[in-house]
């Protein structure tokens, strides 16, 4: 059965405030039903709040807009956010008195509050939910759209599957990129080789291993999978493999399903800005320029529709080169633009696929846009040929 994604595009009919983002985003809480469906509940709204020169992350107007609507229906809203960016969200705009409820480190201030659940997937045994969330009865899962260097793209499972973990959680999740073998030393045994593949290598994403010099590591967030170290490895000594950046993608979608199975059914929305959408997380304490055109606002029930239709809609955007950092290369255009960024083996769609396999949601969706563009008829008494 079809999903219903809601959408409101960034562009305008007229320039007029009734068709500007929040006043979409005040038409898709409408249309979710939210105020009628928190009363008395406890309202964890899930964002991230960036950290230090961050300013693309979702701007205070919007979170204080559902914050207001949350109240309205009677329920008790909080924002949640990893600890090393609630601390000081308020330097960026996200102050009880701008958006109207506090801001708590989801897992407590040393992210030392969680409850774990167990579900083995590769190196990962547990899940270490964070017990706000855990705590809380209803959640919001309001994301900012951008790209990510392990998988091409943050989203809403983004959003909760790290967002939601203590830090250890988290660092695992990462780790497990590395759990399926890339290198295989044995077929390498002249140092020689081993420094010509690191030196091929223009992202320094192919080092030598801290503990052990006669091993390499493979820093999986920078390596846009080019292949040209592959071209001066010795036969069968390293692999770059889809099993390592698919992980990544997999752990995401499991820790999303973890975390969702923490709220009763009916008791989580999704949301989405993509606007001001940055090459990479907005964890790296900067924002840069944008690398696509901003698209809208999203909501829906359903994860997995909601992060199909974001990509869906961005993907038919053309990637501004022109704005992309001087150290990144484009080398694929197949695929999301995000992909051409990233590489072709973090394609952003992964974590989607990996979600509705787990009965998580459908990525078959109706997208219902909240208020279609109008063809704006001018008139004139006479005719006037334009410059
Ligand atoms: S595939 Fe390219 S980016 Fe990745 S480690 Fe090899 S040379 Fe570096």
């Amino acid at each position: 059965m079809k999903s219903t994604v809601f959408f409101g595009s960034a562009r305008q009919s007229r320039l007029e405030a009734k068709e500007t983002l929040p006043a979409k985003l005040d038409l898709i809480i409408e249309r979710l039903k939210l105020r009628e469906r928190v009363k008395d509940e406890m309202v964890a709204i899930k964002m991230h709040t960036g950290n230090n020169m961050v300013y693309s992350t979702i701007h205070p107007v919007f979170v204080r807009r559902v914050v207001q609507a949350i109240k309205d229906g009677g329920g008790k809203p909080f924002v949640v956010d990893v600890n090393w960016d609630a601390a000081g969200a308020e330097q960026r705009g996200y102050a009880s008195e701008v958006i109207g409820c506090p801001v708590y480190p989801a897992a407590g201030p040393e992210e030392k509050y969680f409850y774990s659940h167990e579900r083995p997937y590769k190196s990962i045994k547990n899940w270490k939910v964070a017990g706000l969330i855990e705590d809380s009865s209803f959640m919001v899962n309001f994301a900012h759209i951008k790209g990510h260097p392990s998988c091409g793209f943050g989203g809403a499972f983004k959003n909760i599957a790290l967002g939601c973990m203590a830090g250890e959680t988290r660092g695992a999740m990462h780790d497990v990129m590395h759990y399926d073998r890339y290198w295989f030393p044995e077929k390498c045994p002249d140092p020689a080789d081993r420094q010509r593949m690191m030196q091929a290598c223009p992202f320094e994403a192919l080092v030598q291993d801290k503990k052990d010099p006669d091993q390499l590591h493979l820093h999986m967030e920078q390596c846009n999978q080019c292949g040209r170290c592959l071209q001066v490895a010795p036969k069968g000594s390293l692999k770059i493999d889809a099993a390592n950046f698919s992980s990544f993608q997999e752990a995401v979608a499991i820790a999303a399903d973890v975390v969702m199975s923490t709220f009763k059914p009916g008791k989580t929305v999704h949301m989405a800005l993509a606007t001001h959408m940055t090459p990479v997380c907005d964890c790296f304490g900067f924002t840069s320029m944008q690398v696509l055109p901003d698209a809208g606002v999203f909501g829906s029930d359903d994860i997995v529709a909601l992060d199909q239709a974001v990509l869906d809609v961005t993907g038919k955007s053309q990637l501004i080169e022109d704005n992309l950092p001087t150290s990144m290369e484009v080398h694929t255009r197949e695929g999301h633009p995000f992909r051409w960024l990233h590489g072709p083996l973090k394609d952003p769609y992964i974590a989607m696929e990996y979600g509705e396999k787990l009965g998580m949601g459908s990525r078959d969706y109706e997208l219902v846009d909240v208020l279609p563009l109008e063809k704006v008829e001018r008139s004139s008494m006479q005719y006037i040929a334009a410059h």
